[in-house]
């Protein structure tokens, strides 16, 4: 039995079975990895199913029959396959895991909702019998959300996901969309789309992550400096707790005491089951354009970044490359079959050379802007100026257009480098703009050392995105050649290593990829440890047995 033909998606890696990066017509990856990582490549295996011996659930017999007449046949499933997809998350560390069928900890039983009376019967009987539920929706987190590692404590282990729960209702007077919470990315952006509106929620894992993960997680999509984070288009949520069932209202602004949708949005599966939310959308472009700048220096384009998101020009996608980034990107491109188009590219870097701009030592700027024709117009006309005063190139087109078509492509990119032995990771934060510069260059040199402390030779990749007035948020990417038969402990040492030295230079533990058990022991750090009481003692009120996804948070 297969509720969500979730077979078709890989149990050990990102995306559909059969979907891959292409590297054929990039002839460059390999040698530049080769070089900058001292690779050599080998082929690593990815376990097969049958080997796989997971360990034996603990729910009883009863507890399952209970279950299945709770949710009929078709929505309950114990399979090996489900049950392994279910445990783990998206991270490098749940991948190593997976890969290398390493599952030491694992759910014993998937159920899909298809209304709220069940999730109710559920919670009352999880808390009656000392079960852990897990509520699941596209199960891409990458902090640790979705596993129960600690199982000890519970006498059975239910994933709760949410895809069955996919209903959705468009107010086009008030422009609002209310969904139910295990509604994916493109679903509903092709409903609110086709009433001439957008929610303008695009994340990267925007195809296999649902609305109930975004707020549980809150989430950033990549227009999110014109449209803003999950919590900004958020109006009212609906909530099954174990204390009651939460709901707000749906109004466009109130004074009415601390925010209840707030305080559920980031909770991470750990107060209640979101099932259903209303959030604001907005009118569709008539226009759209998309632009590459280049600058000579990452440093020059962040000052032309703050001055545009201080002068209020908010392009929808505003995204600049480091220099090793931008090196990066250029080696990974596809090279066109067409022979014209591959001169017509000589001549343009020959142009470029000229003028003392490369991609092998600047830094790649990506400009998406949306709205009507006129004020597309003069918000590019404005940013190109500003950037230009920072002593940068205009690229046309081009290059905003291949990062717009291959942004949803390159999760993929991970599996084929791990099938070849390469650590890749990436860890965000957000700073405010008078300290960026020297985060930036602290925690590339964390990670660096870190990885040549295990003998490693690095490379650190970095981008800004989600502009504020106030700040931005920095995304670190890290690769290096695996630390055979060690890749977990290589992976934690730097990634711990990456996060001291991103609080200690006064970022956030994380801008959206959120806490889960991965970054929990540093929770506290982050918000303090009236704040850390403040949080574990509203679950202790919403969840007073701990039953929710018990161990986010710490
Ligand atoms: C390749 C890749 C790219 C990514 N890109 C981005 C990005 O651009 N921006 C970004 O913000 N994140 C990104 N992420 C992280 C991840 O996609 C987000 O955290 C996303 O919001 C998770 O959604 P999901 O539906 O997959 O939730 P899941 O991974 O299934 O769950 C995440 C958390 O939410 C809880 N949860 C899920 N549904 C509910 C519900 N209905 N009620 C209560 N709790 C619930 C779970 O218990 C868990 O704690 C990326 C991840 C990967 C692997």
């Amino acid at each position: 039995m297969n509720p969500t033909k979730q077979n078709t998606r890989k149990w050990w890696g990102w995306g559909y079975v059969g979907k891959s990066y292409s590297i054929e017509n990039r002839p460059n990856v390999w040698p530049f990895l080769k070089q900058k990582l001292a690779l050599t490549p080998r082929k690593c295996r990815i376990i097969a199913l049958d080997d796989i011996e997971l360990p034996p659930p603990k729910l009883t017999a009863e507890l399952l029959k209970e279950l299945t007449e709770i949710y009929g046949e078709n929505n309950i499933n114990t399979s090996k396959v489900t049950r392994i997809s279910h445990s783990f998350g998206q991270s490098y560390g749940d991948v190593i895991c997976l890969r290398k069928g390493n599952i030491d900890h694992a759910i014993d039983v998937v159920v899909y909702p298809r209304n709220e009376e069940q999730i109710q019967k559920t919670i009352i009987m999880a808390s009656k019998n000392r079960l852990a539920i897990i509520p699941y929706g596209g199960g891409t987190s990458v902090t640790g959300n979705l596993e129960l590692r600690n199982d000890e404590s519970y006498d059975g282990g239910i994933s709760m996901d949410m895809r069955k729960m996919n209903m959705i209702q468009i107010d086009n007077v008030s422009q609002t969309v209310t969904a139910q919470a295990g509604i994916f990315g493109p679903a509903l952006e092709e409903a609110v789309n086709a009433q001439g509106l957008t929610l303008g929620h695009f994340p990267q894992s925007f195809e296999f992550s649902t609305l109930g993960g975004w707020l549980a997680t809150r989430s950033a999509g990549q227009n999110s400096t014109r449209y803003g984070k999950i919590e900004d288009m958020l109006i009212s949520l609906r909530a099954i707790t174990p204390t009651g069932i939460i709901e707000t209202k749906s109004i466009p602004a109130s004074s009415t005491g601390p925010s209840i949708d707030q305080l559920f949005v980031g909770s991470e599966g750990t107060l209640g089951i979101i099932s259903q939310a209303t959030l604001q959308l907005q009118p569709l472009s008539a226009s759209t354009e998309m632009c590459g700048i280049l600058f000579k220096r990452f440093l020059d384009g962040v000052q032309a970044v703050r001055a545009m998101s201080q002068a209020g020009i908010v392009p929808s996608v505003l995204r600049i490359s480091d220099e090793p980034e931008t090196e990066a990107t250029f080696m990974f491109r596809s090279q066109s079959a067409n022979p014209i188009k591959r001169v017509a590219e000589k001549g343009g870097m020959w142009f470029l050379n000229q003028r003392d701009y490369s991609f092998q030592k600047g830094s790649l700027m990506i400009l998406v802007f949306e709205g009507s024709p006129q004020q597309v117009a003069l918000d590019k006309s404005a940013a190109l100026r500003i950037c230009k005063r920072h002593r940068a190139v205009s690229l046309g087109n081009i290059v905003g257009k291949a990062w717009h078509k291959e942004r949803f492509l390159l999760p993929y990119l991970r599996d084929v480098l791990l099938d070849n032995g390469v650590m890749i990771d990436t860890l965000e934060t957000a700073i405010t703009w008078d300290k960026i510069n020297n985060l930036y260059f602290n925690v590339r040199n964390a990670i660096s050392k870190a990885i040549e402390k295990q003998g490693m030779k690095p490379l650190v990749l970095t981008h800004m995105s989600h502009v504020y007035r106030t700040g931005a948020s920095l995304y670190f990417i890290f690769m290096a050649n695996q630390k055979i038969d060690a890749e977990l402990e290589q992976w934690q040492e730097i990634k711990a290593a990456t996060i001291e030295a991103i609080l200690h230079n006064g970022g956030t533990l994380s801008h959206h990829h959120g806490v889960g058990r991965d970054h929990a022991r540093w929770f506290e750090d982050e918000v303090g440890h009236l704040g850390k009481a403040f949080v574990l003692a509203s679950k202790s009120y919403f969840d007073p047995q701990h039953i929710l996804n018990p161990e986010n948070f710490g």
